[in-house]
């Protein structure tokens, strides 16, 4: 008889209960995180992109020649070193983003998650031990409306099992409630946001700051979330986000 163990009895829980697609209700295989249908639909970033912010460059202008950094970071350097995304923010990863915020789609949240585990530990390697995983954070009254904070989720779904030498902190708070980014230019974006982050008493700069977020459109949450861990002290910021939008967006 063959003897019960724990592979076996996830290998028919998984059997009987299938993992689902972030994107839509069908199920997967081998622990994807998109179906056979979502799967061409998930675009990784691809070069050319912007050196600093990973805009993907023909999406918004020919790179003039010689110049890795697109023209929004060349007229206003963001005040974080680079920012780094997986996928592109369109087809199954948006379905994906928007299941989870609006519709608190859980199983969709672990099936992102999954798929951009090996991407995201292999983001961690260079960082210096003790560096700070920093959520963007809500203000009190929007986290109270959603019911719970898709960054810090995602991030312990991501670390899950990975011997990284990092840090969760909570320490960079929002200072005020904001208007809906989504929908808003890029200039009222950037005013809606202005000012937006505080570090709270006691949060000390250590190693480098990673700033995350699950998505990223024109970069002015995660340029105001930098502004305000270079106050604290980082003299590095990193930006790392699930999805980025290309430039036209917003
Ligand atoms: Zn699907
Ligand atoms: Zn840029």
């Amino acid at each position: 008889m063959t003897p019960i163990t724990t592979s076996t009895i996830r290998h028919s829980f998984r059997r009987f209960f299938p993992l689902s697609c972030a994107g839509c209700d069908g199920h997967v295989t081998g622990g994807a995180g998109f179906c056979e249908i979502c799967e061409p639909t998930v675009h990784p970033i691809a070069a050319p992109a912007c050196a600093i912010c990973q805009v993907p460059m023909e999406s918004f202008e020919t790179p003039r020649h010689g110049a890795s950094e697109c023209s929004r970071c060349r007229q206003n350097r963001p005040h974080f070193d680079t920012a780094r995304a997986l996928w592109e923010y369109e087809g199954a990863v948006a379905d994906a983003l928007r299941r989870i915020k609006y519709g608190a789609d859980f199983p969709a949240l672990r099936a992102l998650c999954r798929q951009a585990r090996p991407w995201f530990v292999d983001q961690l390697r260079e960082v210096e031990d003790k560096s700070r995983l920093i959520p963007v954070p809500s203000y009190p009254s929007e986290l109270r409306r959603r019911g719970f904070h898709v960054p810090s989720m995602a991030l312990r779904l991501l670390l899950k099992g990975a011997p990284v030498p990092t840090i969760i902190d909570s320490g960079l708070k929002k200072t005020r409630a904001t208007e809906q980014q989504a929908g808003l230019t890029y200039d009222g974006r950037r005013k809606n946001i202005r000012s937006a982050f505080d570090y709270g008493p006691g949060f000390a700069p250590r190693g480098q700051a990673i700033l995350f977020d699950d998505v990223m459109t024109t970069g002015a949450t995660a340029d105001e979330g930098a502004r305000a861990l270079r106050r604290a002290g980082f003299s590095t910021v990193k930006v790392i986000v699930l999805a980025r939008a290309p430039m036209g967006v917003g």
